[in-house]
């Protein structure tokens, strides 16, 4: 299943950057992703494939996700 990945995403990916840090922001995505290093703003361009193998998870989402909704509604009880 392909990741649902936004731009402004914060991701953890398996290999940290030659830098030391392992937090990158998300600022392109399509065919390619691009993502930014937060620790010394080096920008590097992923092919999607390359990118869903080094994704570890997310440090923070741009904006709610339908999963996220929905284990909301679902601990608030459901929507009705
Ligand atoms: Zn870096």
């Amino acid at each position: 299943m392909p990741i649902d990945v936004r731009i402004d995403d914060e991701v953890r990916l398996r290999k940290p950057h030659p830098c030391g840090a392992n937090h990158w922001l998300v600022v392109r995505v399509g065919a390619d992703i691009g993502l930014k290093c937060m620790k010394c703003g080096r920008k590097v361009l992923l092919p999607r494939s390359v990118f869903e193998k080094r994704f570890k998870t997310f440090i923070k989402r741009s904006r709610p996700t339908l999963d996220d909704i929905a284990s909301a509604l679902s601990q608030k009880g459901g929507i009705e």
